[in-house]
């Protein structure tokens, strides 16, 4: 490994840094690009991979270097866009990241708060007051498809603070509505919406800051829900313990806020009591922007809105973004989704469950694969158990695949193969009708399902395709010879073992 690849990443230039030392995880483009529509069109064909229509593919994180219509800013996309990629970036092997995220869980760090000599992120400060200002000529935010109600920032991490319950960081949706405004999207029960309609209750703003351009290791805690992460918990605090060091803070220059020190664009501003706009008024499309299913987002009738009061960036900065669904959402919401059941789990049976993979095509939320370890037929109910205490850690997982320990939880044809010879429909199936899951899966409906009284109602199911435990004679696996193949096929570079 060279020293770069070994290097210690610290924040998003650090980050691109590492990538840019190791072969096939980061290219740049000259090339001009629009970011309007096409440069999540170009995207999709490089690297988007996951639930976003083929064809698409897992690959490089990519610098748009020449954004038309803003010579300042470049636009980096697909930093988390791979598996692999984040465990460079984590210094972990890929399969061994939940495992990394738990001991984080374990071991958080606090944030801390700095002086201006760490506020890198406000080398260069625009005002909403001056004259000319118009977020929409100083930051490319991409409209990701045709159909979008905005241009949208899908990076954003916003912090906010309440004077009794604490600080949150969670990125939301965040569309661009005016010169200094953009409506805020809230998936019913997030925490810094119930810091919103505190403030809004009491007639007053909330200051708020969205930080863009981090280290992943941000992006990654604050995607924890509660009761992992309950409210009025800091999620900067697991970055911290991911990092085993604390994020800096500084103060905002324009709102009574904090912002990451490091980040490459701050986007200061207040969220105002009692104003709201519909998502698409500009562009009435009906729709937001993709979401991490794979369909296009329903544009919503009303918005709280964010009066922008300024923007402050580093110089030269990079406008992190992703475009929308695929293998970057993945990475964001599958590592805390698997992560938090992992731990979980081996509070309440430890050892037993060994692995947890929040798959790619339930977009890190729907679909998760456990690993069970049975050792008696009493095992056969843990194993159940096992994905009931998954539901109740996680509550937008909507099925659960049950696997031995000789299956790979990382390879789909593998988890398929359990299903084809140690499932039965009639038995290892099992359905929990009518429990609350998430609004933007369409099947998730009373017009999918007319027992369902409200959208974001499923049907929850545990596919248990582990073998009976006093058949196991009958499912053992054919046993090949194990052998080093490298003298036999040097050409192929294969690892062994
Ligand atoms: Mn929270």
């Amino acid at each position: 490994m060279s020293n770069q690849e070994n290097a210690e990443v610290y924040d998003f230039r650090a980050a691109l840094e590492k990538l840019q030392s190791v072969p096939g995880q980061y290219i740049e483009t000259d090339h001009p690009v629009d970011p309007n529509g096409e440069l999540a069109g170009v995207y999709k064909r490089i690297g988007a991979g996951g639930t976003v229509q083929r064809p698409t593919r897992l690959g490089p994180a990519m610098m748009f270097n020449n954004v038309q219509g803003y010579p300042d800013v470049r636009v980096l996309v697909g930093l988390m866009a791979s598996r692999e990629r984040v465990g460079l970036l984590l210094d972990t092997p890929p399969h061994q990241l939940t495992q990394r995220i738990d001991e984080a869980l374990r071991n958080p760090v606090p944030p801390v708060n700095a002086g201006p000599e760490a506020a890198q992120c406000q080398e260069v400060v625009y005002r909403a007051t001056d004259a000319d200002f118009d977020l929409r000529k100083l930051l490319p935010a991409p409209t990701n498809t045709d159909e979008d109600a905005g241009p949208y920032f899908c990076l954003g991490l916003v912090l906010a603070s309440d004077p009794e319950l604490g600080t949150d960081v969670t990125i939301h949706r965040l569309c661009v509505q005016g010169r200094d405004e953009l409506s805020i999207f809230f998936a019913p029960g997030r925490h810094i919406d119930m810091f919103r309609q505190r403030a809004e209750a009491q007639g007053k703003k909330l200051s708020i800051t969205i930080n863009m351009g981090l280290d992943p290791a941000i992006h990654i805690g604050a995607c924890f829900e509660a009761p992992t992460t309950p409210l009025g918990y800091d999620e900067l605090a697991v970055a911290g313990g991911l990092r085993q060091q604390p994020v800096k803070l500084v103060d905002a220059l324009t709102v009574n806020a904090k912002a990451i020190g490091a980040a490459e664009i701050v986007i200061e501003g207040v969220i105002e009591p009692g104003q709201y706009v519909r998502e698409d008024q500009n562009t009435n499309t009906g729709h937001a922007m993709p979401e991490f299913p794979g369909y296009d987002g329903d544009a919503n009738p009303s918005l709280p809105v964010i009066k922008v009061t300024a923007i402050t960036t580093r110089k030269n900065p990079i406008l992190q973004t992703l475009v929308g669904p695929g293998e970057e959402h993945v990475s964001l919401a599958g590592l805390p989704t698997e992560g938090s059941i992992y731990h979980a789990l081996d509070k309440a049976m430890p050892g037993f469950v060994s692995e947890v993979y929040a798959h790619s095509a339930g977009g890190g939320k729907f679909l998760a694969i456990l690993k069970c370890n049975k050792k008696s037929a009493f095992d056969d109910g843990r194993a159940r158990q096992a994905a009931l205490l998954a539901f109740g850690i996680y509550s937008e997982l909507k099925n659960i695949i049950l696997v031995d320990e000789d299956v790979d939880i990382y390879d789909s044809d593998d988890i398929l193969w359990a299903m084809m010879t140690r499932f039965q429909g009639n038995r290892d199936l099992i359905a929990i009708p009518g429990v609350s899951c998430h609004v933007l899966d369409p099947s998730q409906s009373p017009e999918y399902d007319p027992s369902l009284s409200a959208k974001g109602l499923t049907s929850k199911s545990i596919f248990d395709c582990t073998a009976p435990f006093h058949l196991r004679d009958k499912f053992k696996r054919a046993q090949f010879r194990d052998v080093d193949p490298r003298p036999f096929a040097p050409q192929l570079n294969l690892d062994y073992p």
